[in-house]
């Protein structure tokens, strides 16, 4: 179930980046999310990602390496609160994984407040037609009241934003949730 939410969250990325442009993977992670959005902006494009875990930054650059992936990816040891710091220029789509590292520590996981933080950064930092997506989970301490404070964040957008929320109901226990909010295109 996990693969299929990753694939759903990933079709739905892969529908507003194209070639040659910038993308944010704010959790890191293993580095799965980070890898597809590498592959995604090709060449010319690159990527920023964000983890607070050395262990995180170490084995998504090991993986980036063995892919043939690493020139176009540029990881950042530090809170994804920060990232307004660190990108430069309007990006494409910013993608969040919240929870724990699988295989890692479990009692190091995102929190409400600095993926708040994190979302409202990434929100003015996307490009007309951009798209952030969440994936959540309520299954760990603090998840429930992480995923309801991201979706009262995403109840604040304006007009121009549209909110999806997808749940993946057929799992057993906590299954994992999905938020995308789209920025509209610029007025033609
Ligand atoms: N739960 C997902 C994976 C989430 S990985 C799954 O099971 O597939 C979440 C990552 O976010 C972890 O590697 C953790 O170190 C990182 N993280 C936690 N707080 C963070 C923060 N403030 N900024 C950036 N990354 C953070």
């Amino acid at each position: 179930m996990a693969h299929k939410v990753l694939d759903f969250t990933h079709s739905v990325i892969a529908g507003c980046v194209r070639e040659g442009d910038l993308v944010v993977d704010a959790t890191v992670g293993n580095g799965h999310d980070t890898a597809f959005l590498a592959r995604r902006v090709g060449e010319r494009g690159h990527v920023w990602g964000f983890d607070v875990q050395e262990e995180a930054i170490r084995s998504t650059s090991q993986r980036l390496c063995r892919l043939g992936l690493g020139d176009r990816v540029t990881l950042v040891r530090d809170t994804h609160a920060s990232v307004a710091g660190y990108v430069p220029r309007p990006v494409q789509a910013v993608v969040f994984n919240l929870g724990y590292l699988p295989g890692g520590a479990r009692s190091v996981t995102t929190t409400a407040g600095e993926t708040v933080a994190a979302l409202r950064a990434s929100a003015s930092l996307l490009a007309p037609g951009g798209r952030l997506a969440v994936v959540m989970y309520r299954g760990h301490e603090g998840g429930p009241l992480e995923a309801e404070a991201v979706l009262s964040w995403a109840e604040s957008l304006g007009v121009s934003w549209t909110v999806v929320r997808y749940g993946f109901g057929a799992r057993r226990g906590s299954p994992p949730e999905v938020l995308i909010a789209a920025r509209a295109h610029a007025p033609r």
